[in-house]
């Protein structure tokens, strides 16, 4: 049926019914606040690329460069020297930096495969893996020795802030003697080389973020709702006998659904006996796996929150994707996207300008 199309926000609720009825049929020009907003969302970064969810990397290669971040999302196919149609991140060191991921890994724990039903299965398995990890930690008796855990999921908002994370912790060390609790990233090297400093400051953020996640959760600083809603989970839902089986041969064995698994993860990790003091970096070379250099570093908390807060405006479409600046160009060498980049052709031949003017 014909309806009017109202060009005003104060409908009566029979006019909104209609309204939203027909919205697919309304001109760009004429939609509500409302809807320009869901649009809106719909169409940032963070909805249409990751449906609501940042890994932690998303951050380090945001801050890496965002122009070339955006592209790997439009574009994340490319055609190699030898004709071949490659996945931007299939590069052979970093398949190869996934493999040394999990040989560290399998130095201390070891993998079981599970059976998922559904979707809230998958969810419980990750839990139970953060449940393990942190219950592992507050049995360790051997009070001599520090303790160590790898590959632990952790998830959440820092600082109530509008973008969720979710993400790996490569290790976390407690030392029962000094009662310091440690994050470490491990990164693999090609070459001994020691890494440019903007590296370097990636990782280190990558890290923090890591810290701040851990001790929100430590802290009981983690909104169970938000949770369930982000990744879009039915809380209440009985959890396959795979998974139920899982949790009871570890031990926990009044766990029936999700929401079981949450309300345990946070009763645990409430009684972690400190939060982190220590964060660090480890580098390893891909050839040696023995050659190691680490770095350990404070926590800045406050550059942590600029730079969320930059973050931020691109990750909700309040702003345009940036490359790098003049002096970051030698990043553009290495860049998969070179030839198309309009940032880089931009700013090229803004310097260009300058030098004709000063010359
Ligand atoms: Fe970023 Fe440079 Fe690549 Fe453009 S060419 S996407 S500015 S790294």
């Amino acid at each position: 049926s014909k309806i009017n199309r109202p060009i005003k926000d104060d409908f009566d609720d029979d006019e909104l019914v209609a309204y939203a009825e027909n919205l697919e049929n309304i001109p760009e020009k004429i939609l509500l606040k409302e809807d320009r907003k869901k649009k809106d969302i719909e169409n940032n970064p963070l909805y249409k690329y990751r449906h609501g969810i940042l890994s932690v990397s998303d951050i380090s290669s945001q801050i890496w460069c965002e122009q070339q971040l955006t592209y790997k999302f439009l574009y994340p196919f490319i055609l190699n020297d030898d004709g071949e149609i490659k996945r931007v991140d299939d590069k052979i060191h970093m398949l190869r930096g996934t493999s040394l991921h999990l040989d560290r890994e399998l130095e201390i724990q070891i993998k079981v495969s599970i059976e998922c039903q559904t979707r809230e299965d998958s969810y419980g398995i990750r839990l139970l893996n953060m449940i393990q990890a942190i219950h592992g930690l507050l049995t360790w008796n051997k009070l001599d020795q520090p303790y160590i855990t790898r590959e632990m999921p952790i998830f959440g908002n820092m600082y109530e802030g509008k973008l969720y994370f979710r993400g790996i912790i490569d290790e976390i060390n407690y030392d029962p003697r000094t009662n310091q609790l440690e994050v470490v990233e491990f990164k693999t090297r090609a070459s001994k080389t020691t890494p440019k400093p903007q590296q370097t400051y990636t990782h280190k953020i990558q890290v923090n973020i890591y810290r701040t996640l851990l001790d929100e959760l430590i802290q009981g600083q983690v909104d169970k709702t938000l949770y369930f809603q982000r990744f879009n989970l039915e809380p209440t839902t009985i959890l396959s006998d795979s998974i139920l089986n899982q949790y009871n041969q570890c031990g926990f064995t009044q766990i029936n659904t999700l929401e079981n698994a949450f309300d345990l993860l946070i009763k645990l990790a409430f009684q972690m006996p400190t939060i982190t003091t220590n964060g660090a970096i480890e580098y390893i070379l891909q050839s040696d796996p023995t050659w190691k250099n680490r770095k350990e570093f404070d926590r800045d908390e406050n550059n942590l929150k600029e730079l969320l807060i930059k973050s931020e405006g691109y990750w909700l479409g309040k702003r345009e994707a940036e490359g790098v600046d003049i002096e970051d160009a030698y990043k553009c060498q290495w860049c998969d996207y070179k030839e198309m980049c309009t940032w880089r052709e931009e700013k090229s031949n803004e310097f260009s300008r300058k030098k004709r003017r000063i010359n």
